[in-house]
């Protein structure tokens, strides 16, 4: 019998094993994850960026976690010897509807309490040579790191203390009972008495195991990327982002440096017909019947369907793709845009058809689940973890 089993070997899965067993240190720990290793979906398929908290609504989640988050990680990456860089954001208008945007946007990142750079043409000319742009903010405390080495030293860290992961154990039922959760895998049953869920693109059909209506189902999202040359290593000193337009979820296609020193174009966000589905011709005919039997997704492809469509013409054509970052970026050209590995974001939808925003929990008596946690968890997975924690406290009555 173990105190505590945990789903999930993403960021959210292993900084929450890691602080519960800094909590309890004496309690038995068991991660279960259904790949070979740590971090093999969203957490080892993103941008990699340490967001500031740009965009996200005062008061969220999302604003709070983000920026104790952005500290956090830094000071996780120090501890444990981990290559990160604080090379800043700049946030560019390219045309006067973007540069109102900007306005509102700039009256954001003070609400969320952040250092920021008002530039206008010239400024902005003279940091970035090669981008384009009517004006422009810049974030000094937005960087990089690989997320899923952040990952595989919580999973290490989690271990070092005791803790015990099992990989190659797909979860396939949970039975919450009165004074414990059973967790039937792929690799054996294992019993708990207490459960924390971090499933990630799944995390809607973990909650229904547990014999709970989630109230929401996960939209998966591609985001395709490409990388630039290595001769263009440096052809931006900084993140480079477009101002996004407020009625949209995502953040528009961006140039990123990587901490390999690379810089990669993208992600754009496609609906992806399967949830682990990597490539463009992947489909899973369960995935794609939930989708479109689901009457919240319905709606909110109903509501998009131009953007949809047009994200889904620009990831066929590389063309459209690449005049996404010639808005602010003209020099390059189609054939600077190489293959990079896409992603998938678990997104939840909820019933009435709204794209969930903030990051949600679902809690059982037994159990903590992590319903919602699309970008910027990453960056906010330590505080996240410790939301966690203080959940369990609050429910062991500790
Ligand atoms: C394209 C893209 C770009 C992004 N960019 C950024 C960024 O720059 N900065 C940022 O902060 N965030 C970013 N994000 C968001 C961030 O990557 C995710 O929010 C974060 O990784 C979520 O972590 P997780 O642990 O919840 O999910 P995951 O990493 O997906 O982990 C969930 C784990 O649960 C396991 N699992 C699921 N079901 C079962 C089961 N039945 N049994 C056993 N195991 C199971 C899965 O195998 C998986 O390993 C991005 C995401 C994407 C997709």
């Amino acid at each position: 019998m173990y105190d505590f089993i945990i789903i999930g070997g993403g960021i959210l899965g292993m900084s929450t094993a890691m602080q519960l067993k800094q909590a309890y240190p004496d309690r038995r720990m068991l991660v279960v994850e259904k790949e070979a290793g740590a971090a093999r979906h969203q957490t080892g398929h993103n941008s990699g960026v340490i967001h500031a908290g740009v965009y996200y609504t005062p008061g969220s989640l999302k604003a709070r976690f983000c920026l104790a988050g952005n500290r956090a990680t830094r000071e996780f990456c120090d501890a444990h010897d981990i290559a990160y860089d604080i090379c800043g954001k700049l946030l560019v208008a390219t045309n006067a509807l973007e540069r109102q945007r900007m306005k509102a946007l700039w009256e954001r990142t003070a609400a969320n309490g952040l250092e920021r750079e008002w530039l206008e043409a010239e400024a902005l000319a003279e940091r970035e040579p090669n981008i384009t742009g009517i004006g422009g903010i810049f974030v000094p405390s937005s960087g990089i790191v690989n997320f899923a080495a952040v990952t595989r030293a919580m999973a290490a860290e989690f271990e070092r203390m005791g803790g015990e992961i099992r990989y190659g154990a797909e979860v396939t039922a949970l039975e919450e009972r009165r004074r414990e959760v059973v967790v039937t895998t792929g690799a054996g049953e294992f019993t708990g008495r207490y459960l924390v869920t971090c499933s990630g693109l799944m995390a809607d059909r973990v909650v229904r195991m547990l014999g709970q209506d989630p109230g929401f189902t996960i939209c998966p999202f591609r985001g395709e990327y490409y990388r630039l040359p290595a001769r263009h290593n440096d052809i931006v000193n900084h993140l480079i982002y477009p101002i996004p337009d407020p009625a949209m979820p995502f953040l528009g296609v961006h140039l990123t440096r990587m901490i390999d020193g690379s810089v990669t174009v993208g992600p754009n966000a496609v609906l992806a017909f399967k949830r682990e589905g990597y490539r463009k011709r992947d489909v899973s005919p369960r995935d794609l019947a939930q989708m479109l039997t689901d009457p919240g997704i319905l709606k909110v492809l109903g509501r998009n369907l131009r953007p949809g469509l047009a994200e889904m013409k620009n990831s066929l054509h590389k063309r459209g793709y690449l005049e996404l970052v010639r808005k602010y970026c003209p020099s390059l050209a189609l054939d600077d845009l190489g293959d990079y590995p896409a992603g998938v974001r678990a997104q939840a939808v909820s019933r009435d058809g709204r794209l969930v925003d903030d990051f949600l929990f679902v809690n059982t008596p037994r159990t903590v689940n992590v319903g919602n946690a699309p970008s910027p968890a990453a960056t906010s997975a330590i505080p996240i973890g410790a939301h966690i924690v203080e959940r369990v406290k609050q429910q062991l009555g500790d």
